[in-house]
């Protein structure tokens, strides 16, 4: 059976806007819609696990909510009935919230994320919670502690990570939308491996508020779909200032959604960053990079050269940045506040309870990062470590400074390598980082990033994704390039490349 085939495959084949426009005009019910989707986890979500909670009655009540607004003709927004996916590391009143760890089970957030309230107060309908590395630490959702994600075009591979389960929901059609959270990459890669549309916003551009934190300086949540337009849509919901965020930025969102609609990159400079690519990137992934980026000259793009000297240290720097603020943030999880409590016989000393619970709580990941941070940050070591890899990110932020004053935008493939196979690189966690090497800078700048899918690579037939790097709060030009990019490829294809998904309905 094809996609095509499947019974609800007419509702769970639209984009968001089209949903949203039909419930809007009473064409489609939210409920109708939200049923469909949920049927849809029902046939396909024991494949793929892109999911570790859903709450249907929960999500088929709001839906109900949302039509009777449109039926007594109340004021709803944009994306009004639409359902969607929240990774599972955003609070969501009254759902589990475990991050992918075992640490959180059981753990009943009583508050809503800022980004989860904007989600409800815009009518949109939650479907329920993605799965993800554990506390996003990971680029392929196999340091999940409830198992991995399986990639919808081949459920042999991964889906990229620590975000899989967002962008695997939207790409296996079981939701148009989902939420994710970026800190080093964890909305790009995802997007790249699975053919899906993932954009970073500036860091400050939407809440942290409600999002468990890896590393406070660099997460940001973004949106996942499977169109440009969607995703401007989604982003447009989130984003915005947040007094519960010190580093929310107190200015007014960018215009993504016309930027979406107008598609234009005449007259843009699009700068390709020479130090992302060349050695150690796929023949297949820089074959469609390229193709694209004559795509963008023939529609009228000037297309120039540009040296990011430092991005070469980017990942190293990562890797102490983060483990330091990831040992300090994850300190919280120390058995007496939230989840998991072990070896707690009345007897036990507190530290001997704490030490029991994270050795039995924590994946071994999650202890690499928590051991390698503390010692970065330790006495002695403090300058030569986590002070020495600050230096290097102001080289960084430098460096695109310099960049952006030659090239309205940034390009390069998303990622080096297409989806590899499940099991492939757990055992070398040098390979896993070098997933992110593209992705990272951004996050240690703090500029507006995305990934947009530009066809499937020769050798193995996967999706590859092209990198877009635009300057903080400059977030509009990411959704011109891709709604340029999309709109010339689905031409080309004759529709989008998720047609030629192999339905994993019929895997079953
Ligand atoms: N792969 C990166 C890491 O493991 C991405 C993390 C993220 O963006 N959450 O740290």
């Amino acid at each position: 059976m094809t996609l095509a085939e499947a019974p609800n495959a007419e509702t769970i084949r639209q984009t968001a806007v089209d949903l949203a426009t039909k419930i809007k005009s009473g064409e489609l019910s939210a409920v109708e819609v939200t049923r469909s989707h949920l049927d849809r986890i029902a046939e396909v979500d024991g494949e793929i696990h892109a999911f570790l909670y859903v709450d249907g009655e929960r999500a088929l009540a709001s839906a109900a909510r949302v039509d009777a607004k449109i039926a007594a003709g109340e004021p709803v927004g944009p994306l009004a009935g639409v359902p969607l996916a929240l990774k599972d590391i955003l609070t969501y009143t009254g759902a589990p919230t475990t991050c992918g760890s075992k640490i959180l089970e059981g753990w009943l957030p009583p508050y809503d994320a800022t980004v989860t309230r904007r989600l409800l107060d815009h009518d949109m309908v939650i479907l329920g919670k993605t799965n993800l590395d554990e506390f996003a630490m990971g680029s392929s959702t196999e340091n999940s502690a409830y198992g991995p994600t399986r990639n919808p075009w081949d459920t042999s591979r991964i889906p990229g990570g620590s975000g899989g389960g967002s962008a695997a929901a939207v790409a296996a059609f079981e939701a148009p939308l989902a939420i994710g959270t970026d800190t080093g990459g964890s909305i790009r890669q995802p997007a790249a491996v699975t053919g899906t549309v993932g954009v970073k916003p500036t860091y400050g551009g939407s809440s942290r508020y409600g999002l468990v934190a890896l590393a406070s300086s660099l997460d940001q949540p973004g949106p996942c779909a499977r169109s440009v337009l969607d995703a401007a849509l989604l982003h447009q919901v989130i984003a915005g200032h947040d007094p519960c965020d010190s580093t929310s930025i107190d200015q007014p969102v960018p215009d993504v959604v016309t930027a979406a609609r107008s598609a234009d990159v005449s007259r843009m400079k699009i700068g390709v960053v020479t130090e992302l690519g060349g050695e150690g990137y796929a023949p297949g992934v820089e074959q469609r990079f390229n193709e694209a980026v004559e795509l963008l000259a023939s529609l009228g793009a000037e297309i120039i050269e540009v040296s990011c000297p430092h991005f070469v240290y980017a990942l190293p720097t990562y890797y102490l940045i983060l483990p330091a603020e990831c040992s300090s943030n994850l300190a919280k999880f120390d058995a007496m506040r939230f989840g998991l409590r072990v070896g707690d016989d009345g007897f036990a000393s507190a530290e001997q309870v704490m030490a029991a619970t994270r050795e039995a709580g924590f994946g071994a990941e999650v202890k690499r990062r928590i051991i390698i941070g503390t010692y970065a940050l330790s006495s002695g070591y403090y300058e030569a470590y986590y002070g020495q890899a600050q230096k290097v990110r102001t080289l960084i932020s430098r460096d695109f400074d310099q960049a952006f004053s030659q090239a309205d935008v940034l390009v390069s493939p998303s990622t080096p390598i297409t989806a590899f196979k499940i099991g492939e690189k757990v055992d070398d966690p040098l390979a896993m980082y070098r997933n992110d090497l593209c992705t990272i800078p951004s996050n240690l700048a703090g500029n507006a990033s995305a990934s947009f899918p530009v066809g499937l690579a020769p050798e193995d037939g996967l999706p590859v994704g092209f990198q877009v790097m635009a300057p903080p709060l400059a977030d509009d030009r990411l959704y011109r390039v891709g709604g340029a990019l999309e709109a010339a490829l689905h031409s080309a294809w004759n529709g989008p490349l998720l047609d030629r998904l192999p339905d994993p309905g019929a895997l079953r």
